[in-house]
This record gives C-alpha cells, sequence and structure tokens, in this order.
C-alpha cells in the first residue's frame, strides 16, 4: 500500500512510548503529523519524519487516525475537548479513528471514547506492554477495546507498531486486561523477591532457588525473565543496577488505576492493595528511577520484628 493510500495519521504525545511509535509508523509509509509540548520529544520525533504541529488539534486536523500516547486519563481528556471545545474531536476528519495507547482508568476510556462517539467518531483504547524496547522494536502488545466493526482499521494501524494485537471487548477493556494484568505481575514480583530474600538467609543460593522455582510451581515472568537477583536471567535489569525496564513510578500508577477500579467495582483486592501500597511508597523514594524488580532492595530492609526480638 502506498502511503496515498493510507489514512492521514496525527499523534499526540511524542515521550519515551510514543516517539519510537510514531517512528515506526512513519518507517511502514504513514504520513504522521505529531504534537508534543516537550520541544525535546517533538524535535526527535521530526528528526524520525513526523511532520511537527503547533497543538493537538493542528496535528488533528482533518486527520483519519487520530492516536494518543499520553500520561494520564486527564490528558486524553483534556486534548480530545480543548479548552472551548476547539481540541482533537473538533478537528479531527468525521467519522476519524481515534485510538488512545496511554495506560488510563477504565471509567476514563469510557468517558473518552463516549465523547469520541458523541462528536461522530470512532474510539478504541489500545493501552500497551512491552515498554520502550518493544516501541523501539516494533513488537508491542497491544490490549484493545474496540467495537467489532472498528477491528479491521484498527489491525492494519497498529501493525507496524505491535508484536500482537488483543481484542479484548469493547469501550475499556483494553484499560481493564492491562491493570487486571499488571496488578498480577506487581503482586508476583513482590511474591518473588520475598522467596529471595527469606531464601538467602535460610543459606539457600540464588542460582539454586531460580533452579527449583523456575521448572516447578513458582514459576512467573517476575521469576524467569524480569528475575529480581543478578545472575539467573543475564538480561533482567538486577544485571545493570536495575536500570529500567518498566520503572516503579509506572508500576505505581498501574497498581492505583487497578485499585480505583477495585474500588468502583467493590472488588476485594487485598494483595493488589498491599502491592499497591509497597510500590507507592517505593516510587516516591528509592526506586524512584528503577526497574520495578528493584522492590528485592526494600523487601531486604524490610525487618520482621517478631524475628528480630
Ligand atoms: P512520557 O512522559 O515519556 O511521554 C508522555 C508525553 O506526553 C510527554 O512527552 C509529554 O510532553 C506529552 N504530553 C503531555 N501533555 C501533552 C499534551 N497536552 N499534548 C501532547 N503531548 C503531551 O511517558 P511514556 O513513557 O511515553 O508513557 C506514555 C503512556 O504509556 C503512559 O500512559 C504510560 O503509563 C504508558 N506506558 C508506558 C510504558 C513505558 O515503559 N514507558 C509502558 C507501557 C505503557
Amino acid at each position: 500500500m502506498s502511503s496515498t493510500d493510507k489514512p492521514r495519521v496525527a499523534f499526540i504525545g511524542l515521550g519515551n512510548m510514543g516517539g519510537p511509535m510514531a517512528a515506526n509508523l512513519v518507517e511502514a509509509g504513514y504520513v504522521v503529523t505529531g504534537f508534543d509540548p516537550s520541544p525535546a520529544a517533538a524535535s526527535a520525533a521530526t528528526e524520525a519524519g513526523v511532520t511537527p504541529a503547533d497543538s493537538a488539534a493542528a496535528a488533528a486536523r482533518d486527520a483519519q487516525v487520530v492516536i494518543t500516547m499520553l500520561p494520564s486519563g486527564k490528558h486524553v481528556l483534556d486534548v480530545y475537548q480543548g479548552t472551548n471545545g476547539d481540541g482533537v474531536l473538533a478537528a479531527a476528519a468525521p467519522g476519524a479513528l481515534l485510538v488512545d495507547c496511554s495506560t488510563i482508568a477504565v471509567d476514563d476510556a469510557r468517558a473518552a471514547a463516549g465523547a469520541a462517539r458523541a462528536a461522530g467518531h470512532r474510539a478504541v483504547d489500545a493501552p500497551v506492554s512491552g515498554g520502550v524496547g518493544g516501541a523501539t522494536a516494533g513488537t508491542l502488545t497491544f490490549m484493545v477495546g474496540a467495537a467489532d466493526g472498528d477491528l479491521e482499521a484498527v489491525n492494519a494501524v497498529l501493525e507496524p507498531m505491535a508484536g500482537r494485537v488483543v481484542h479484548c471487548g469493547d469501550s475499556g477493556a483494553g484499560q481493564a486486561a492491562k491493570i487486571c494484568n499488571n496488578m498480577i505481575l506487581g503482586i508476583s514480583m513482590i511474591a518473588v523477591s520475598e522467596a529471595f530474600v527469606l531464601g538467602e538467609r535460610l543459606g539457600l543460593t540464588h542460582q539454586a532457588l531460580f533452579d527449583v522455582a523456575s521448572t516447578a510451581s513458582g514459576q512467573c515472568w517476575s521469576l524467569t525473565t524480569n528475575c529480581p537477583v543478578a545472575g539467573p536471567v543475564p538480561t533482567s535489569p538486577a544485571n545493570r543496577d536495575y536500570a529500567p525496564g518498566f520503572a516503579s513510578p509506572l508500576m505505581a500508577k498501574d497498581l492505583g488505576l487497578a485499585m480505583t477500579a477495585a474500588d468502583t467495582t467493590h472488588t476485594g483486592t487485598r494483595m493488589g492493595q498491599l502491592a499497591a501500597e509497597i510500590y507507592r511508597e517505593f516510587a516516591s523514594g528509592d526506586g524512584a528511577a528503577l526497574d520495578f524488580s528493584a522492590i528485592i532492595g526494600a523487601v531486604r530492609d524490610d525487618q520482621n520484628e517478631g524475628a528480630a526480638s
């Protein structure tokens, strides 16, 4: 397909994730107009072939696809509405496909989709996992909340950025899948870390515990791919002083979104609550710039008063 056959894409939010994602669309032959208020993000995207615009609405003017990759639900809703109804919803071509790839609250995703549909557009939530490495390599997993009739168009535009696209249901279902998955991840990383620290104090080597648990019932991604101790998995962040990877503040954010959803649905998530508290504290202190697997340091520091006395 030549670039003239492809829909015109606006890309709003060209940060760590959005920048390389937009670059992959350009690479695949899409004409992409982008906006980011950060001069550094805007100029990096321009170098990658994105046409810069002065505002989100200017980027979205007459666009057939609008992709947002922003920090929070408030950013997405603000960009959609603008200050006086002069936002992306007013600027995009009628019937445009609005694809929000940010990680935001399920309720915000549904509100954004409702506003987009009320303005005559098609709306999709498509949060991702895979991090900056996946964004750069074009191998992200997209969790899509979309109407069945929009899937073909969604799959086509996500393809240059994706390793995998999973349709999770209608609006909000992508965000729901993302926060449920990351709640498992946050809890399991703490569980794996506690097991390694307990093993250390019982005289067990990291390698011995890894060799058993990685092939036994303790097996999980937090252990076998993102192992929180250096050695057993040479590619895990523990081997490079916990440089992210998936940064602790992002884990704290996702667990916060999961707990908001648990509150609104009256779901008992005791382990999730605890994990959210542990990561909130860690991300606002020692863990601010570290991979979420560095939580093992906080576990080591956390003395059991019963044992000490
Ligand atoms: P980032 O902070 O690097 O990028 C966000 C960008 O949005 C910034 O460049 C910022 O200037 C821009 N922005 C803010 N307000 C804007 C506006 N009004 N219009 C246009 N641009 C605006 O963050 P990121 O790491 O790229 O993450 C983006 C989203 O992806 C977040 O929701 C995050 O939770 C999610 N996510 C991130 C990762 C990751 O590993 N970084 C992984 C999965 C999901």
